[in-house]
């Protein structure tokens, strides 16, 4: 199955996040006094992912938040004594925290972030597809919805999912793995593993391209390429270090570099020049030769947060996320497993 995003509503959110105002001074010291003042009051925290408008990470981390990859997220979660959790990112990270801390109020600033991943692996075509392999192991990514986290023995993010597999391989098991086909080809061609793949992928990072980059490359020869797992084989064959948002943070910090090209959401910057303010940091290429369309490197939905609707959120208490109880409990097994993996 390829991605089942429909063009007219990829290009609707594109356009939000076009038309979204940027923060005069004035403006984003009012926005951000109130967010502060309305998560002391109602006793909340801010859990934002490294994708997220960077004004939005800055307030996570001033009003001690957790920003971070989706794996941390939901562990902050469960750790936070925090009464309510208002999630930046997309709508199976507010899911997963729902899920892991069911006596907490989740509430996301808009509902409309979703994922390419999990829009690509509905839950009805992914049981069919279990049922006709009925020995495997089923090892579904965190970008998934609560129905199929509900059906899946592991739930695994890129920060662990080739331990996991590994470990699985160790024990004799077979594997169906879903829902991205480029993780999935990175995690069976390291381990070797018996894998049976569902085909979907992630719009942005399916998106970089191999030739642009071996053309970055040659322009800036020093540069290192840092590349996350959900991008083409052949553009991770080109990296000095493959891994999740929190592993190429860490290895920019480690290797030995002086400039980075980066294939993976741009929205990550802020933390890269944060942690290595003296480093230089490049976008890796997302058009081929000769494309009309050049796609911007930002996840369409991530790009839906902002502090306008964060704050919105946390006055009307709405977009508050909700899993069935049935659902809850199925997911919390394999949700569980991931955490104290
Ligand atoms: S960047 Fe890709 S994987 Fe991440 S939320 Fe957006 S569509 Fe999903």
């Amino acid at each position: 199955m390829n991605n089942v995003v429909p063009n007219h509503l990829l290009k609707k959110h594109q356009k939000n996040i076009l038309n979204e105002k940027k923060y005069n001074s004035e403006n984003l010291q009012t926005l951000k006094s109130s967010i502060k003042k309305l998560l002391k009051d109602k006793n909340g925290v801010l859990i934002s992912h490294y994708y997220v408008d960077h004004e939005i990470q800055k307030l996570t981390e001033e009003t001690n938040g957790c920003v971070s990859d989706s794996l941390q997220m939901a562990k902050f979660g469960q750790e936070t004594e925090a009464d309510l959790l208002v999630v930046s990112g997309v709508k199976f990270m507010g899911e997963t925290s729902k899920i892991l801390n069911p006596e907490k109020t989740v509430l996301m600033p808009t509902l409309e972030a979703t994922c390419s991943l999990d829009l690509g692996c509905p839950a009805e075509e992914f049981k069919k597809f279990c049922d006709q392999f009925p020995d495997r192991e089923v090892v579904v990514y965190a970008n998934t919805s609560a129905e199929v986290k509900a059906m899946a023995d592991w739930v695994v993010t890129s920060s662990i999912a080739l331990d996991v597999v590994e470990h699985l391989d160790s024990l004799g098991k077979k594997i169906i793995w879903a829902p991205d086909k480029h993780l999935g080809k990175y995690i069976e061609t390291k381990t070797q593993a018996d894998m049976i793949m569902w085909d979907a992928s992630c719009v942005v990072h399916d998106e970089f391209k191999f030739q642009g980059l071996k053309k970055m490359k040659k322009l800036h020869p020093e540069a290192g390429i840092l590349v996350h797992p959900e991008s083409p084989m052949e553009v991770i064959e080109l990296a000095d270090a493959v891994g999740s948002t929190s592993q190429i943070i860490n290895a920019s910090k480690k290797l030995d570099f002086k400039k980075f090209i980066v294939a993976t959401d741009k929205g990550i910057f802020y933390q890269l020049k944060k942690e290595s303010p003296e480093k230089e940091f490049f976008e890796a290429p997302t058009a081929g030769d000769g494309a009309q369309c050049r796609s911007c490197s930002q996840c369409p939905w991530m790009g839906l947060n902002s502090l306008e609707n964060l704050e919105k959120t946390l006055i009307e208490m709405k977009n508050t996320i909700n899993v069935p109880e049935k659902i809850t409990l199925e997911a919390q097994k394999s949700l569980n497993r991931m955490t104290s993996f």
